[in-house]
This record gives C-alpha cells, structure tokens and sequence, in this order.
C-alpha cells in the first residue's frame, strides 16, 4: 500500500487538484498493489495552470530559440540517464515489460534531442518578390498557449514527443497526462524541470478527461490542442475545438495489417507479427492486429504464429522472465474480454488462446492468454481496435485482395508486406491507406525525424514528429519590405 500521490504542477509548484475524488494508482499485473492516487483536477486547477502558461508565454517566447533548444537536450540527457527508474515505474503503472519500458524512455529521449536540434532549424524563406525594391521573406512564430493530452499506453514517449516541439517553436503548455499512469508522467515534467524549463512555462494538470481534458479544449486562451487516445473521444475533441477556432491534432486508433504474400519470407513475417501482435500487449496504435495471408503462405503462417504465441510468457513486467505484461487497466481488460466473447460468437476459429490468464498469481492481474484465429474479413473482430495481444489472421485468394481487405477498415494508421517481388512493393505503397507502412518489417515503430500518423479516421489534423510536428506548433508570418522610397505604381492586390 502507498499513499503516495501524484500532484499538478501549476506556475512553478507542486499542488493538489481542487476535486475531491483521487483515482486510485494500480500496478496492472497485481491489483493488490496500489501505487498512489492521481489527484482529481476540476476546471479551476486547469484555468490556474493555463493563467499561469499566458503569464509565462513572453519571456519564452523572447528567450532565444537554440537557448529553448538547448534546454530540451538537457532533458533529453536526463531521459537517457534516468531510463532505468523510469522503465521501472512505467512497468508497474502501465504493465509493458521492463525491457519495452526502458526502451519507451530510450526513444522518447532520442525523439527529445532530434527536436532540441530543430531549435536552429527553425527557418522562414526569402522569396524573390514581384515589386522592384521589395524583401519578402517568412518567419515563424509560436502560437502561445497550448494544450497537450495524451494516453496511457506510452506515457513517457507520447508526452515528451509533444513537449519538445511545442517548447521548442517558443509556446508554453498545459500538459494533461493519462489518469492511469500519473507518475510517469510527473517523471516526465521533472525531467523537463531539471533541465531548466523555466516556471510557468511548462504546467501539468493529472485527472480525469472529463473534467480537466475538457476544460482544457475549451479554454479560450489555449491557442491549439494536440490529442493522442481513443477515436471517440479525439473525433470529440476536433469538432469542439473546431467550433472555438482551434488549431486540433489527434492521433486515434488503428487496425493494422501485415499482409503476407505466397513469396514472402515467411520465417520473418512471423517473428514480425509476433513482435507487432503480441510485444506491449497490443496496446500500442501501431500493433498488428491483422495478419492478411494469402493461400499459399497460409498453412506455415499459422503453424509458426500458434508457435510463436505459445512461447509468450505472460507476467509482471519487472519478473525477467515474462514477455508480456498486461492490461493497463479494468476497463481496457474488459474490452479484450468483450472481444474475445465477440470473436467466438461470430465463429472465428480460435488457434491459441482465447481467454484471460490465471495461472499462478495471474489471476490477480489482468493477464489475457496471447490470442490467434482465423476470422472472416467481416467479422468485427477483424475489423475494430481491440488494443489486445489478439490477432486476426484472415485468408486471401490474391494481392488485389488482400490490398482490399487491408484497406477495408475506418483506420489507416500502419501497415507492412512480405514479399520479395519489387513491382508488389511498389503497388503497395501506392494503394495501401495507412500514413505509415513497411516492407518486409514489422507495423510497429517510427523514427523521431520522419512524421508520424495516420489516414482516414486514424489521424485528424498534421503529422507529429519529424519538421511536421514543429509546423503544428508555430504560425507563420509573410513579411514585405518595400525599401523603393516611394509610392507604388501599378495593381496592388
Ligand atoms: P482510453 O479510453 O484508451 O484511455 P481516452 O481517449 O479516453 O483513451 O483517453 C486519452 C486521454 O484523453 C486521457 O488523458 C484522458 O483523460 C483524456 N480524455 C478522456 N476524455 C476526455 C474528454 N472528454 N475531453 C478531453 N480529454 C479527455
Ligand atoms: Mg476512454
């Protein structure tokens, strides 16, 4: 037991939300254990931290930006050096082993030093005008204010990939970081704090979405809100941040895909669906949660995934042994629960798994056996987010097909094919629907300096990462200069 609770950072201080309901601060793997309580924010806490982010905003905004720059590299360093203790506190609140844990902070910290270099990239152009005598050129600037609210199932990547850019480009922020996973979180801002984010410029408000979150979007001094979490919710979020004339970014869900052709390695399209299926519980929104297999491939496919998904061992994150952690919460436990029921009753042909794992101490947590079956393309199971370590293997005839299939979801986040035939490489990367996509490697990853998202209900708004996301966090200006002397001749319009 530990009465440990996780507080707001508001204008440079640490202090408790205003609500009266803390959320209770579970370790996933055993329910027994409560790690602390999340304070509970009501829209005055939120209007407190978004009061004090507009008292900050000039002096940030004036302060230089490699000098902001400079700052995140700091921070990226501490990242660096405290992935250790941060994995760890990442396994208990969120579940992924430790070894996915450390390796969160390792990328988020590598995803903070790309953009602290960013803060001397941060260029207009000069453009040739018209006009004689006129210098045209743009420059950026920061918006101001900005909203930042992020999810569970990466609280240590996803947070800091927004923070960094958002800082970087002179704005000052309000972060609202999932209520599953408060620590972490404050992990992160300490991190920012210690390398040197001056008071003020850096706020954290923890609680629930409904309250806190809302409040935030709906604050009229938050310039912009960048969301990643459920569709539902983001789908929400952009229609009323739309209405108040927001600057909106969502990264929702996905339904991923690895198509595997009759001429792909199938050895290696395996492993890569293992790792993308089964690695962080399925709870990343890059997990492979569809293996399209045409015939041909389809027998040694599936007797090298039922093998694959015998060998994971679920557990507690922080045990060596495991190498799949679990659930991140009842709610998110219940719905892989659903699924399974769902699958089984539209007739999807159960390989392995199919159920909650109770072996030894398992029961206490919210363990679900690694899942595979065969499923039609219309079953909902082959269709819809399960954020689970279940995979649906649906069966085609043809490339064209499985192009088809792979297209018809509402997602378009990440995809992958197996094959070796170029001219398929190249057909897919033209009519797949997903704003990321590998060949011949797993769905799941992205690189800090290449933007990150998705299609079609899956993205809503600009890229993150990558020079993308620095745009989502400026305005530009269009600056003319007439140094002629004299009044214009000719149209001016
Ligand atoms: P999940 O259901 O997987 O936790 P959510 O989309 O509900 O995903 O949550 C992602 C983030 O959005 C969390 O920080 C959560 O508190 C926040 N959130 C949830 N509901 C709202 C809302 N109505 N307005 C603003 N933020 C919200
Ligand atoms: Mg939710």
């Amino acid at each position: 037991m530990s009465d440990r609770q996780f507080l707001n950072y508001i204008d440079g201080a640490w202090v408790p939300g205003s609500g009266s309901d803390p959320i209770a601060d579970l370790n996933p793997a055993d329910l027994r254990k409560v790690i602390g309580y999340c304070t509970d924010s009501t829209a005055a806490d939120v209007d407190a931290a978004v009061d004090a982010a507009q008292r900050a905003f000039p002096a940030w905004r004036a302060t230089p930006a490699p000098v902001r720059g400079r700052i995140c590299r700091d921070a990226a360093r501490l990242f660096e050096q405290r992935a250790e203790e941060i994995g760890r506190v990442l396994t208990m609140e969120e579940g992924k082993i430790l070894a996915e844990a450390q390796g969160e902070v390792m990328k988020g910290a590598t995803l903070v030093e790309w953009f602290s270099g960013e803060s001397r990239r941060l260029n207009g152009e000069t453009v040739p005008s018209e006009m004689p005598n006129t210098f045209a050129y743009t420059k950026r600037e920061p918006l101001g204010v900005v909203g930042l609210i992020t999810p569970w199932n990466f609280p240590m990547a996803i947070p800091a990939w927004k923070i960094a850019p958002a800082l970087v480009a002179g704005n000052t922020v309000v972060l609202k970081g999932a209520e599953q996973t408060p620590w972490v979180t404050e992990l992160v801002v300490r991190a920012f704090l210690d390398a040197g984010v001056p008071p003020g410029v850096l706020n954290l408000v923890q609680g629930r979405g409904a309250t806190a979150g809302a409040r935030l979007v709906d604050h009229p001094h938050v310039e912009a809100i960048s969301f990643t979490g459920s569709t539902e919710i983001g789908h929400m979020i952009y229609a009323r941040g739309a209405s108040l004339g927001k600057r909106v970014q969502c990264e929702l869900g996905g339904k991923n895909p690895i198509i595997v052709l009759d001429d792909g390695d199938i050895a290696m399209a395996v492993a890569a669906t293992a790792k993308g299926g089964f690695g962080s519980t399925g709870q990343r929104c890059t997990a492979t949660s569809r293996a399209i297999v045409q015939r041909g491939a389809l027998d040694a496919f599936l007797a090298g995934i039922t093998e694959a998904a015998h060998a994971v061992v679920p557990g507690d994150g922080l045990d060596p042994r495991s190498t799949m952690g679990p659930s991140v919460d009842e709610d998110q436990f219940g719905k892989v629960q659903e699924y399974l029921q769902i699958g089984k009753d539209e007739g999807a042909d159960v390989l392995v798994g199919g159920a909650r794992a109770t072996a030894g101490d398992l029961g206490h947590g919210l363990f679900t056996q690694p899942t595979v079956w065969v499923a039609d393309r219309s079953m909902r199971v082959a269709r819809e987010e399960i954020f689970g370590p279940v995979l649906s293997v649906v069966a085609v005839d043809s490339f064209e097909e499985a192009i088809a299939v792979a297209n018809d979801v509402e997602y378009g986040l990440t995809s992958s094919v197996y094959t070796r035939d170029v001219n398929r490489v190249f057909q897919y990367v033209d009519q797949i629907e997903t704003g990321m996509l590998h060949v011949n490697s797993p769905t799941i990853g992205g690189e800090a300096q290449l933007p990150f998202g998705g299609m079609k209900k899956t993205g809503i708004g600009p890229r993150e990462m990558g020079t993308q996301a620095i745009d989502f966090f400026c305005e530009w200006k269009t600056v003319y200069i007439d140094y002629s002397g004299g009044l214009r001749e000719g149209n001016l319009y």
